[in-house]
C-alpha cells in the first residue's frame, strides 16, 4: 500500500488534472513537485495539514486580456495576454514575462509555478508569478514590438506596482522590451517606480550583471555539483542549446571557467564549433542583428559547421546545459547523453528536461541540476536590482557578481542537504522540491488561511 501522505498527493494531482483540462505543462510541473514531496509530508505532520498543497498548487489570481495592436502597415492583430499571480506568502508576485506563439494559459501556470519553488529557493523575499503573451516578435519591427508592449502594459499596469507585482523577461522578452513596457507603465501611473520592473537598462534602474545571471548561475551550479564529486568545469567540453540570452551567458561562464562549449541552437538547428563557440560574434549575429546561428557558422569559418534540423544532444561532451525551452530534451536524448559519457546535465531553461528523461539520467549517475535550482540566477539577480531601486543607489559589477556566486552556492548546498536529509543523497530534484516547499510552506502557515 502506498503511504498515506503519498495517497493523498496522488489524489491531489488526479483533482488538479481534472480542474485544469489541457494544460500538459502544468500537470506535468505539478506532478514533479507532488512526487517529491511524500517523504516532508510524511516527516513534518504541520504540512499535512488539510488544505496547504491545496493552495499552494491554485494560482491566486489568473488574469487573461486582449491585446489588440496595429502593425507597420496599419492591420490590427489582437493577441492574448497573460499573468499568473500564484503565489504571494514570501513577497511580492516575481517572474518574467515571456512573448512567444506557444504561450497559452497552461504555459503560463507551469512557468508561475516553478517560479514559487525557485523564487523560494533563492532566499530572498520574492512571490512566484509569471505572465506574457502568444505575441511572435520574431520579424517584427522595433515600432511594432514598441506598439505591442504598449497596449499590453496598458492592460497590465493595474496589476502591478513594486509592493505587488514585478515581471521580467523570459523567451522573447528582453531590455529593448522592458523598456518600451517601463515607459509606458510610467507614462500611464504617472510614477517613476523603478521596483515595478527588473531587466531595466543600466542607465536608468537595471542592475549590473542581470542579463547574463541566468547563464552564469547555471554554470555556477554546475561547477558546485562537479566539485561534490571531486571535479571542476576546467578543460570540460559542454553542449549547450538556445542562443538566447541564457544560452549566451552559459557559454561566456563556461569559457571564463575554462571549460570547451561546443554548440548553441535555434529552432531551426544546431551549430557545432570545434574551436568552442566565440561569444563574441555569436552575441553580435544573435543580439546586434538579431539574426540565426546558421549566420554564425556561415561567419565562424572552418571550425564551425550548421546541423539543419538536428539535436545538439547528439555532440558528445562531459556536461550537458539545456537553455533553449521546455521539454528539448526526451528520454532519446537522455540515452544518448548517458552512452556519450555525459557527467552533469543543469537546466538553463525551464522544464527542459522530460521526466523520463530525468528518470533515465538519475538512473544512470549523472548530476542533474532542476531548472528551479540551476536557473534561479536570473531571478536572484532581478531581486537584486529590487533592492537596489528601493535604496536608489547601483551596485557595482564585482558586488553584484559576489551576491550571485554566493546565492548559487547557498542553493547548491540547500538542495543537497535537504535532499540528504530525506533520503535521497545527490537527488537534486528532491532537495529543490523540498527546500523550497519548506520555506513558502512555513510563511503560508504563519499567515493563515488566506
Ligand atoms: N524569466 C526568468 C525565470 O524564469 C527570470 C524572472 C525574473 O527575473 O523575474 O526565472
Amino acid at each position: 500500500a502506498r503511504p498515506e501522505s503519498q495517497a493523498r498527493l496522488d489524489a491531489l494531482r488526479g483533482e488538479i488534472e481534472r480542474r485544469n483540462p489541457a494544460q500538459p505543462e502544468f500537470h506535468q510541473a505539478v506532478h514533479e513537485v507532488l512526487d517529491t514531496l511524500a517523504p516532508v509530508l510524511a516527516a513534518r505532520p504541520e504540512y499535512a495539514e488539510p488544505g496547504l498543497v491545496e493552495r499552494l498548487c491554485e494560482p491566486e489570481r489568473q488574469i487573461i486580456f486582449r491585446v489588440p495592436w496595429q502593425d507597420d502597415q496599419g492591420r490590427v492583430h489582437v493577441n492574448r495576454g497573460f499573468r499568473v499571480e500564484f503565489n504571494s506568502a514570501l513577497g511580492p508576485y516575481k517572474g518574467g514575462l515571456r512573448f512567444h506563439p506557444s504561450v497559452n494559459l497552461g504555459i503560463i501556470k507551469f512557468l508561475g509555478f516553478e517560479q514559487i519553488f525557485k523564487n523560494a529557493l533563492t532566499g530572498l523575499g520574492i512571490g512566484g508569478g509569471k505572465g506574457g503573451s502568444d505575441f511572435d516578435p520574431h520579424g517584427r519591427s522595433d515600432a511594432e514590438v514598441m506598439r505591442f508592449c504598449q497596449s499590453f502594459m496598458t492592460e497590465l499596469h493595474r496589476h502591478l506596482g513594486e509592493h505587488t507585482d514585478v515581471p521580467a523577461g523570459d523567451i522573447g522578452v528582453g531590455g529593448r522590451e522592458i523598456g518600451y513596457l517601463f515607459g509606458q507603465y510610467r507614462r500611464i501611473t504617472n510614477r517613476w517606480e523603478a521596483g515595478v520592473l527588473t531587466g531595466k537598462g543600466p542607465g536608468w534602474g537595471g542592475s549590473a550583471v542581470r542579463p547574463e545571471a541566468t547563464g552564469y548561475g547555471n554554470v555556477l551550479f554546475t561547477e558546485a555539483m562537479l566539485r561534490e564529486r571531486g571535479e571542476d568545469l576546467q578543460g570540460q567540453t559542454a553542449v549547450v542549446s538556445g542562443s538566447g540570452n541564457v544560452a549566451i551567458y552559459t557559454i561566456e561562464k563556461l569559457l571564463a571557467l575554462g571549460a570547451n562549449p561546443l554548440t548553441c541552437s535555434d529552432s531551426s538547428g544546431y551549430v557545432v564549433d570545434d574551436k568552442g563557440i566565440d561569444v563574441e560574434l555569436l552575441k553580435q549575429v544573435k543580439e546586434v542583428e538579431r539574426g540565426r546561428v546558421a549566420d554564425y557558422a556561415e561567419r565562424r569559418g572552418a571550425s564551425a559547421r550548421f546541423v539543419p534540423g538536428g539535436r545538439v544532444w547528439e555532440v558528445p561532451a562531459d556536461v550537458a546545459l539545456p537553455s533553449a525551452t521546455q521539454n528539448e530534451l526526451g528520454e532519446e536524448d537522455a540515452a544518448t547523453l548517458v552512452r556519450n559519457g555525459v557527467k552533469a546535465v543543469s537546466e538553463g531553461a525551464n522544464m527542459p528536461t522530460t521526466p523520463e528523461a530525468v528518470h533515465l539520467l538519475q538512473q544512470a549517475g549523472v548530476a542533474f541540476g532542476p531548472g528551479k535550482a540551476a536557473n534561479a540566477g536570473g531571478v536572484a539577480v532581478s531581486a537584486l536590482e529590487m533592492t537596489q531601486n528601493h535604496s536608489r543607489t547601483a551596485w557595482s559589477r564585482e558586488r553584484v557578481e559576489e551576491e550571485l556566486a554566493r546565492i548559487m552556492t547557498d542553493i547548491h548546498r540547500t538542495c543537497h542537504e535537504t535532499a540528504e536529509r530525506y533520503g535521497a543523497p545527490g537527488d537534486y530534484v528532491t532537495g529543490a522540491n523540498i527546500a523550497g516547499f519548506e520555506r513558502v510552506a512555513d510563511a503560508m502557515l504563519a499567515q493563515g488561511v488566506i
